[in-house]
């Protein structure tokens, strides 16, 4: 799975977060910790100082001196002789709670002072014990304060630190994925105005100025090869007018040789079939010429002449044109209604010859294609019905793609280059019409041009 940036920006924001904010956190606990605990050990030593201050004053470990010494103390304390025997405790309380193991009385009478923390009647407290010397008389004093309200202290401070380090955190998010988005709107943007470029034309161009320096970058990268890719089309689009108009006059040159020798009445049968066939398969190629221009045009978005065309007299002309374009095949005269749209005339011929061609090129001998129009109150209806193969369900879908010839239908072999329903879908769209297909395998094929028509007078 890969991540965007404004994620991967958040992570990391919040990653260095939680990693200063734990480093924080665990330096301040223990810093705290070790005050608190200086502290208390502190108190313990002054503690300690005071009954020995005092038992140097008697100047023996005499039991009696050494529990009134410790009456008044505020702390709880034990007076041990060198054997670790208690002499004397603060009143009331039980020796046995600074309990010092052998181990630990042989360090402290070594000189060490030793330092524990014990639960004593239900409270941790620190004791502290050390080794004193009266009059040459070895003993040792413990000293002990409660530490329970420190570890309280501690623990609350922990706590605290705590909910505050996952505020921390959460606002560290909360403002990253904002920095993110921020950071890359200027991205964004350039990706929405090259997706309506893409979808438009390709003279268009992103803006560079008032741009950061990185999105400027990429932005006049995108131009750039924006640039290279129209003088591409615009190279193809010219090859192809071009060829195209190379084509054109030897075309009408040699229809109009063709026509000039069916005039005479003299030729035999056989060479006027041929002569018949050859003249349709110059005007197919004649339209196949043209369908090249208009798929050219389509691409730099030429604007659509608008001017009134009958409809009922474009398809008596298509008829009378396209008859003979395939012998066996009939083309007959449907319903024909006067009718009137605005437009572009040659472009409107080209799609009605277009769609009359196809049913003839693909009915077997035998077969009918039958062209009408009707008026249906404010839409002009053209429809070419054939009863040839049919388009299967498959294929509907594609047929006015461009490039696109169906596999049963024989392809290339049936002449054609997969551009005529492309073409005639796009020249309809120009003129604010539609052009839709039903068909049905074994039985034929209809296609249907809904135009908006001018109101009749
Ligand atoms: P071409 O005819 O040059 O192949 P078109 O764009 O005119 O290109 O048609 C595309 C495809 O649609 C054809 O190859 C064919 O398979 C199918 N098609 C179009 N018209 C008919 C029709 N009247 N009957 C059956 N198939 C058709």
């Amino acid at each position: 799975m890969s991540l965007s940036i404004r994620w991967r920006l958040t992570a990391s924001i919040v990653v260095a977060i939680l990693f200063t904010v734990a480093v924080i956190l665990l330096t301040l606990r223990f810093a705290l910790e070790r005050v608190v605990s200086d502290d208390l050990d502190g108190r313990l030593s002054a503690d300690s100082r005071q009954i020995e201050t005092q038992l140097a004053t008697v100047g023996s470990l005499d039991r009696t001196a050494i529990r009134e010494i410790l009456a008044p103390v505020t702390f709880e304390a034990v007076v041990r002789d060198a054997q670790g025997d208690a002499l004397a405790t603060t009143p009331g309380f039980d020796p046995d709670g600074f309990a010092l193991t052998a181990e630990d009385l042989a360090r402290v009478m070594g000189g060490a002072v030793l330092h524990q923390e014990e639960p004593v009647r239900g409270e941790l407290t620190r004791i502290r014990t050390e080794r004193v010397e009266v009059a040459g008389e070895i003993g040792l004093v413990q000293v002990g304060e409660t530490a329970s309200h420190l570890k309280r202290v501690v623990d609350a401070l922990e706590l605290a630190l705590i909910a505050e380090g996952l505020g921390a955190l959460a606002l560290a998010a909360v403002t990253g994925y904002w920095l993110g988005r921020i950071a890359l709107q200027p991205v964004d943007d350039v990706v929405g105005l090259a997706r309506e470029i893409e979808a438009t034309d390709l003279g268009r161009r992103l803006e560079e100025e008032h741009r950061p320096a990185e999105i400027r970058r990429l932005a006049h990268t995108f131009n750039a090869m924006l640039e290279r890719l129209s003088r591409a089309f615009e190279q193809q689009r010219e090859f192809v007018m071009d060829v195209s108009h190379e084509l054109r006059t030897p075309l009408t040159a040699l229809r109009g040789t063709v026509e000039v020798l069916l005039m005479d009445d003299r030729l035999d049968s056989e060479t006027r079939a041929q002569l018949e066939r050859l003249s349709a398969e110059l005007e197919r190629l004649t339209r196949l010429v043209a369908n090249l221009v208009y798929l050219a045009n389509a691409d730099v978005g030429r604007a659509i002449e608008r001017r009134a065309v009958e409809l009922d007299a474009l398809c008596w002309e298509v008829e009378a044109q396209a008859k003979s374009l395939r012998p066996g095949v009939v083309l007959r005269t449907g319903h024909h209604e006067q009718i009137s749209v605005e437009g572009d005339r040659d472009l409107l011929k080209q799609v009605v010859l277009n769609l009359v061609d196809n049913g003839m090129k693909y009915t077997h001998a035998g077969g009918r294609v039958t062209l009408s129009v009707y008026r249906d109150g404010e839409t002009a209806r053209i429809e070419v019905v054939d009863t040839g193969p049919g388009i299967p369900p498959d294929e509907l879908a594609r047929i006015f793609d461009r490039y696109f010839q169906g596999r049963r239908t024989g392809g290339r072999h049936a002449g054609g280059l997969g551009i005529g329903l492309a073409i005639s879908e796009w020249i309809v769209r120009e003129h604010g019409g539609t052009l839709e297909v039903e068909s049905e395998v074994g039985k034929g094929s209809k296609f249907t041009v809904r135009l908006p028509a001018i109101a009749a007078v």
